[in-house]
């Protein structure tokens, strides 16, 4: 399988690369340059495997020149026994022919952890065969720095150094990321805010002189092509759950940088029956606004009840215009250095084929805590903050009550307790027991004021054989 970018004018990488690879060279994102198909018969005949399995079965054609099955299908054990479920990802019925996915069952809490405990292996696998080594540097307002940390902190050949904003994310977020001991886990606190942290990474990836050449920076962000790949995966679980192939299934997807339901989509073209996909955005709803009226277009950054979806661009989309686009780069590269002048449009054949594929919401924090009311009070369960937008959009969007509605359940609820407390609740959303001594546990982290230079020379002087 080869990759290609979205802007058409880097060169095709192998798996491999990609997987080392964060932004290709012409600024676009990678994505293969085939899809494979599976037929209805075959996707049937996966019916009751075991999770692990079933990802072999979905993943294997994308890293078959990369790594032989026999490992692959290891790793996947490894990579999804971490989880606290032995179904991985559980479903949870709501109501008549109504579901939520719990994606929250590995060590983080959040279906972040799907990819990045995958990434961890396969970086580590990739870079021991290569004798070389990485360094991972991430910006984070919360749930992926952990998530990382959580997948890297058993890896040989990769230091992780995580930035975040002072004293800017919630306690449990904090503690996710640095109550994890390893001597390749650094947690930094830099004095300003999340954009600063970005802005840090950003500048440091464009200009790794600060490294020596002795190693190179690599990305685990929601661009990284394996962590898309990951997320294939369950949505052929649900549906096979539930009837699937034979009957078709409709997702909703809490969604920020477009990269979870972008997944879906990827399922429904390898053949998996998706009747309809749900973008489901908080106030930050720059997709929501393209998909009603065509016109994509930054707007303020919003702070809203689920963080982890405040977002004021989407850099996941850029994948599907390349597919609106009829794969071709030229068209995307310009439609995007457009948008980052001002607001853009596209033909509006292809915005009607977007129309078609997906639909939308945009959810606002009150209508947020009313779902995450109106569930507990009707069944005694408790919606994260970012869920609940899945589960609110899921119901104002629904167009056939005969096909079953699944959410995707992103995070645990104890992860945002303020939500649930701000929707008028009294119960405590309860950290799992396998957490339950996560205020109790020592923190390892430096503050670093918010100057690049200092955090670069931070990187340089601790990374392993610095
Ligand atoms: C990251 C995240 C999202 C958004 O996922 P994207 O792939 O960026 O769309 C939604 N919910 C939670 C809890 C997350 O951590």
């Amino acid at each position: 399988m080869r990759y290609i970018s979205t802007r058409g004018e880097a060169p095709a990488l192998g798996f491999e690369d990609v997987l080392l690879t964060g932004l290709a060279t012409d600024g676009g994102l990678y994505v293969p340059e085939s899809l494979p198909h599976f037929s209805l018969e075959e996707i049937r005949s996966w019916r009751g495997l075991p999770y692990a399995e079933l990802a072999y079965r979905v993943m294997y054609p994308f890293v078959e020149d990369a790594i032989p099955a026999d490992d692959f299908r290891k790793m996947l054990d490894e990579t999804y026994s971490v989880f606290s479920h032995q179904a991985v990802a559980p479903l949870v019925q709501l109501d008549t022919n109504e579901w939520v996915m719990e994606l929250f069952r590995g060590p983080t809490l959040a279906f972040k952890d799907f990819a990045l405990q995958l990434l961890g292996r396969l970086l580590d696998y990739v870079l021991e065969k290569r004798k070389q080594h990485v360094v991972i540097m991430g910006a984070t307002s919360g749930d992926t720095g952990s998530a990382a940390i959580e997948g890297c902190r058993r890896c040989e050949h990769v230091d992780i150094f995580i930035l975040h904003p002072y004293q800017r994310v919630s306690e449990v977020q904090r503690r996710q990321m640095t109550t994890v001991q390893g001597d390749n886990i650094h947690n930094i606190a830099v004095k300003g805010n999340f954009d600063d942290c970005q802005r840090m990474v950003k500048e440091s990836f464009g200009n790794q002189s600060f490294l020596g050449g002795k190693t190179q920076l690599a990305a685990v962000n929601s661009i990284n092509w394996a962590r898309i790949m990951a997320q294939i995966v369950y949505y052929f679980q649900a549906s096979l759950a539930l009837g699937g192939p034979d009957r078709s299934m409709a997702f909703s997807v809490p969604t920020g940088n477009f990269g979870d339901i972008f997944a879906g989509y990827l399922a429904k073209k390898m053949g998996l029956p998706i009747s309809q996909l749900v973008i489901a955005t908080n106030r930050n709803d720059i997709l929501h606004r393209f998909m009603s009226g065509n016109k994509y277009e930054q707007h303020q950054l919003e702070h809203t009840l689920s963080p982890s979806m405040d977002i004021m661009v989407s850099s996941n989309f850029e994948r599907l215009l390349f597919d609106l686009h009829g794969r071709d780069g030229a068209a995307v590269k310009d439609l995007l250095e457009r948008a980052a002048k001002g607001p853009v449009s596209i033909e509006d054949y292809r915005w009607k084929h977007a129309r078609k594929l997906f639909d939308s919401d945009a959810v606002d924090d009150k209508a947020t805590c009313d779902t995450i009311r109106d569930i507990y009070e009707q069944n005694e369960y408790l919606l994260d903050p970012h869920t609940a937008i899945g589960v609110r959009a899921a119901r104002n969007c629904r167009r056939d009550s005969a096909v079953p509605m699944i959410t995707l359940g992103t995070a645990h609820p104890a992860k945002f307790p303020d939500a649930i407390s701000e929707s008028g609740l009294v119960v405590k959303p309860q950290l799992p027991a396998h957490m339950a001594d996560l205020f109790e546990r020592e923190e390892r982290y430096t503050v670093l004021d918010n100057s690049v230079s200092e955090v670069q020379g931070f990187i340089a002087k601790h990374w392993k054989n610095a």
